[in-house]
């Protein structure tokens, strides 16, 4: 019989190792608790109305309909049985496996503070990027609504807290939204007047970058009308308010959080050795380092992508789709090494730079492979643009993102601000307001 490989997770890091292993001899099982794959890098441009959500996702069972030894089963891993070498689900039977891969991804961290979730999500699947478009575009309508009854609105703010590659994005497109894409659109109200708030509690943005590109972002982002708060640290959120040590308390329509992510909770249902965040350590062959309580080696268990722990040279390698993917397809060579009885070989992690784009034309880039230059404004963005298409899945995806972008691009309108879910709310009408002016001297170009 062919040896089972059960994978949890078909994110970057699932994906391509099933890819790696489809015409091997072994069956495989996905098991998703979504039926699709998510390209989470664009998810910024679903939530501000530039892409749909069916450009950037794909069903997990479409990837692999011309590879028969690789099945779907959508349904949620909620544990482990090591010994029993079984995979608990939600809603079925376990399955039995010969070899498990975890690779279930992270999830937003409020450190502790999980009550400030429903004030300020935070962007990780299809369904948090439709709900932050329903908050971003409902306070345009709001505001509208609210000059049309009173005469005067409320301020139109935007606070989005934590300063990494996820904040820079979606404080960028917000901006862009305000500044670009709302012209002409509303008759009583001026989308240009609204404020967007960057909160970093650390000396910088973007702190993975060198010094110069850290400065180029600031000044691109600052250019486009982002005001930066760095050295800011958020102590409360409450509907409307942010509450920081230094700055006081800033009101905003919509509070978005960027600011910390965790490991899935499947990390600490495997029992095993995870750091603070709830990755578990792993080692060269991405096994988890510690072995199970029964002393067993657990070398046919692999935590791989956003969820394993792994360190290089001392230092850990950081939670991309990159490291996701060469874990996915490093994992594939071991099992491959052990079904033809050869040695496995270690894991290294191939670092080819970081990209953030900021907005129309701008955006930073480190690049590492296949050449070394630190670039940022348009020549970064293009090289941005170009990855992005060449790393979605599938040719409709891509097909369907450049278009997007080409129209966007040249008519400077997007075309899916849509508000979906919640239907019209009342404005509370027993809070007093005052309209809040944007300051002179933010420079928006
Ligand atoms: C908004 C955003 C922007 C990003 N931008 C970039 C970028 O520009 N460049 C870059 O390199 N990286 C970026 N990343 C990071 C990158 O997307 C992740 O590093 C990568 O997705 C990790 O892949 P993964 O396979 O480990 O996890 P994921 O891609 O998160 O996949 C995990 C999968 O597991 C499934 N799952 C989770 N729990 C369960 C369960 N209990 N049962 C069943 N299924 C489960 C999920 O549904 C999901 O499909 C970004 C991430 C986000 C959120």
């Amino acid at each position: 019989m062919q040896p089972r490989i059960v994978i949890v997770g078909g994110g970057f890091a699932g994906i391509n190792a099933a890819h790696a292993l489809a015409q091997a001899p072994v069956d495989i099982l996905i098991i998703d608790r979504k039926n699709h794959h998510t390209f989470q890098p664009l998810l910024y441009q679903v939530a501000t109305g530039t892409l749909s959500p069916a450009d950037i996702a794909q069903p997990i069972r479409s990837m692999f309909a011309n590879s028969p030894n690789v099945s779907v089963i959508m349904d949620e891993v909620l544990d482990f049985d090591l010994v029993k070498q079984e995979v608990k689900l939600k809603n079925e039977q376990p399955i039995a496996y010969d070899y498990l891969l975890v690779a279930s991804g992270s999830t937003h961290s409020y450190f502790g503070h999980d009550d400030w979730a429903e004030h300020a999500p935070g962007l990780k699947t299809i369904e948090d990027a439709i709900e932050i478009r329903r908050r971003i575009f409902m306070a345009f309508e709001n505001a509208e609504r609210e000059m049309h009854d009173k005469g005067a609105h409320r301020s139109v703010n935007f606070i989005v807290i934590g300063g990494g590659p996820t904040g820079i994005e979606l404080a960028g497109a917000i901006a862009d939204t305000c500044h670009l894409y709302l012209k002409n659109y509303f008759r009583k109200i001026d989308p240009k007047l609204s404020r967007i708030i960057l909160i970093e509690g650390l000396p910088s943005i973007l702190p993975v970058y060198p010094k110069e590109l850290i400065d180029d972002a600031t000044k691109q982002l600052k250019q486009i009308g982002v005001e930066i708060m760095c050295s800011t640290k958020v102590t409360g959120i409450t509907s409307g308010v942010v509450q920081t040590e230094g700055a006081g308390a800033i009101e905003a329509a919509v509070i978005l959080w960027a600011a910390g992510v965790k490991g899935s909770f499947l990390g600490a249902k495997l029992g095993l050795a995870t750091d603070r965040r709830g990755c578990v350590n792993v080692d060269q062959f991405l096994n988890p380092i510690q072995a199970d309580s029964d002393g067993a080696h657990l070398k046919n268990i692999f935590v791989i992508g956003d969820l394993a722990h792994f360190e290089q040279n001392g230092k850990l390698v950081p939670g991309v789709a990159q490291t996701a993917i060469q874990m996915g397809q490093h994992v594939a060579k071991v099992i491959l090494a052990d079904i033809n009885h050869t040695a496995r070989s270690g894991f290294s992690y191939f670092d080819k730079g970081d990209l953030s784009t900021i907005g129309r034309l701008k955006a930073v880039a480190n690049v590492k492979w296949p050449f070394n230059a630190k670039l940022s404004g348009a020549y970064a963005w293009f090289i941005w643009a170009v990855i992005h298409i060449f790393f979605l899945i599938g040719l409709r995806n891509r097909f369907a993102v450049f278009t997007q972008w080409m129209w966007s691009f040249m008519t400077r309108r997007r075309c899916v601000q849509l508000i979906t879910g919640d239907e019209t709310q009342p404005i509370d009408r027993s809070v007093e307001f005052t309209p809040e002016k944007r300051p002179e001297n933010t420079g928006v170009k």
